[in-house]
C-alpha cells in the first residue's frame, strides 16, 4: 500500500474464526477534491469502518484515484468486510447517470468516463455523483437536514456552491450545472469574478473572497478565519465581513423566494465562524424577506465528511 495517511479502524470483531468477507457489507467511497482525496470504507448506516485520505496530485489524478480505491479495498479486506460497491463524489459538470465528468476545472478534466474506468478497474458496481449534491444527500440522511424534503446545503469554502433539494429530489438542471449559488451576480456592476461575470456572491463571501478583499483594501494577508477573529477590534475586518454577510443574506433571500426551503444548511470552513456569521445573517435574511418567515439557518451536521458519506450512500444504491 502506498498510503500517506492511514487511519484504519478495527472492524467490529466477530466471534472469531469468521472467514474473510463475512462481516457486514461495505462500500468504498471517495470525495475527490482539488486539494485532497478523502476516502473511506463505509458500512450501511453511514459508519466509517476505515479512512484513507491523500493529497490530490498535480499530475495523474485518475491514476491516484484508482490506486486509492484499490488500497481502500485492501483495508476492507483486512477488516474482513465484503465490498459490494464503490462511489466517488466529484466536482464539476457531470452526467451522473452515465458517470461522465464533462468538465472539472480544478481537476483539469474534460469528458472523463469515470464510471466506466472505475468499473473496469474495480469490477464492482460504481456510482459517480456531484460532490455538493452527494454532500446534500448525506446531510439529508444523517446530518442537519435529516428528514427534510425541502432544503438547501450551501458549502462556503474557497468558493461557494449549493445542493438544492425540493420535494425530495435534488435539482441537477438540464446540463448538470444547477446549484452554482456562488456565481449569482448579487452586486450589479460589482467586482470581477474568475468566472467572467461581475458581482458574483463568492467574490464577496467565500474563504478566498473575504481574504482577498481584506488584503486589497489595505489589510495584511490573513486567512478569513483570522479576519473573523479580529471583528470588533478592526474596522476593516468589520467592513469586509459585513459586506460578505450582506451578500450571502441577499443570495439566501433570493433562494428562499425561489425554492421555499424548510432549512438552509451552511457548510464549509466559513460556516465555522459561529455567531459571527449566523447572528447577523439571520437578522439580514429576516429583514430581506419582508412578507414571509425565513427558513431555519443551521450549520452542517457532517462537516467535511459529508461528500464522502454521500459517495458511500450512492455506492450502496448502485450495489442494489
Ligand atoms: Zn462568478
Amino acid at each position: 500500500m502506498s498510503g500517506t495517511t492511514v487511519a484504519a479502524l478495527p472492524a467490529e470483531q466477530g466471534d472469531g474464526g469468521e472467514a474473510p468477507g463475512s462481516g457486514a457489507p461495505v462500500v468504498l467511497a471517495v470525495d475527490l477534491g482539488g486539494t485532497a482525496m478523502k476516502g473511506a470504507v463505509v458500512a450501511e448506516g453511514g459508519a466509517v469502518v476505515a479512512e484513507l485520505t491523500r493529497p490530490t496530485p498535480g499530475g495523474d489524478i485518475l491514476g491516484a484515484l484508482v490506486t486509492l480505491f484499490h488500497d481502500l479495498r485492501e483495508v476492507a479486506g483486512v477488516a474482513e468486510r465484503e465490498v459490494v460497491g464503490a462511489g466517488v463524489a466529484t466536482p464539476g459538470m457531470l452526467d451522473e447517470q452515465r458517470g461522465i465528468v464533462h468538465y472539472a476545472s480544478n481537476l483539469d478534466w474534460r469528458d472523463v468516463p469515470l464510471l466506466d474506468i472505475l468499473q473496469g478497474e474495480l469490477d464492482l458496481p460504481v456510482a459517480v455523483g456531484h460532490d455538493v449534491r452527494a454532500a446534500g444527500l448525506a446531510e439529508r440522511t444523517f446530518g442537519a437536514a435529516q428528514g427534510s424534503d425541502d432544503f438547501v446545503l450551501v458549502p462556503i469554502g474557497t468558493g461557494v456552491a449549493a445542493a438544492l433539494v425540493t420535494a425530495g429530489g435534488t435539482i441537477t438542471g438540464a446540463t448538470g450545472a444547477a446549484g452554482e449559488f456562488g456565481h449569482i451576480p448579487v452586486v450589479a456592476g460589482g467586482e470581477p469574478c474568475t468566472c467572467g461575470q461581475r458581482g458574483c456572491l463568492e467574490v464577496y463571501m467565500s474563504g478566498a473572497g473575504v481574504a482577498r478583499r481584506y488584503r486589497e483594501a489595505g489589510g495584511s494577508a490573513l486567512s478569513t478565519r483570522r479576519i473573523v477573529a479580529r471583528l470588533g477590534s478592526d474596522p476593516l475586518a468589520d467592513r469586509i465581513w459585513g459586506d460578505a454577510v450582506d451578500v450571502l443574506a441577499q443570495g439566501l433571500t433570493i433562494l428562499t423566494l425561489l425554492l421555499d426551503p424548510k432549512v438552509v444548511v451552511l457548510g464549509g470552513g466559513v460556516s465555522h465562524a459561529g455567531d459571527a456569521l449566523f447572528a447577523p445573517l439571520e437578522r439580514a435574511v429576516t429583514a430581506g424577506l419582508a412578507w414571509r418567515e425565513r427558513p431555519a439557518i443551521v450549520a452542517s451536521g457532517l462537516g467535511g465528511d459529508a461528500g464522502r458519506t454521500g459517495a458511500g450512500l450512492l455506492a450502496f444504491t448502485a450495489a442494489r
